[in-house]
């Protein structure tokens, strides 16, 4: 299936402009596939326009993350830091 790819390019959302194979991504990945460039574009509006504090990269391999507001309240209840590494590194570690 061929399909539009939105990803964060460490500032803000960007689309892929030529439709290429879509590809499995790891469920933490912020990219993102959509079937045709208008929900992709939409897509890429609405996730600029929400500012970027969600998105975060990871100190161990690079790749961006998402950190959802509630993730970090949890960690800061119970006075613990708020992760620095994506869901993959983490789960290697343990
Ligand atoms: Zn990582």
């Amino acid at each position: 299936m061929l399909g539009y790819r939105i990803y964060f390019n460490g500032d803000k959302f960007a689309i892929d402009e030529v439709a290429t194979e879509v590809q499995t991504m790891p469920d933490d990945s912020t990219t993102m596939w959509f079937a045709n460039k208008k929900s992709a574009v939409y897509a890429v509006e609405h996730h600029n326009a929400n500012n970027l504090k969600d998105v975060k990269k990871c100190k161990e391999c690079g790749e961006y993350f998402w950190q959802t507001d509630e993730e970090r309240i949890w960690f800061t209840d119970r006075n613990m830091k708020v992760p620095c590494r994506c869901y993959s590194c983490r789960k290697k570690k343990h």
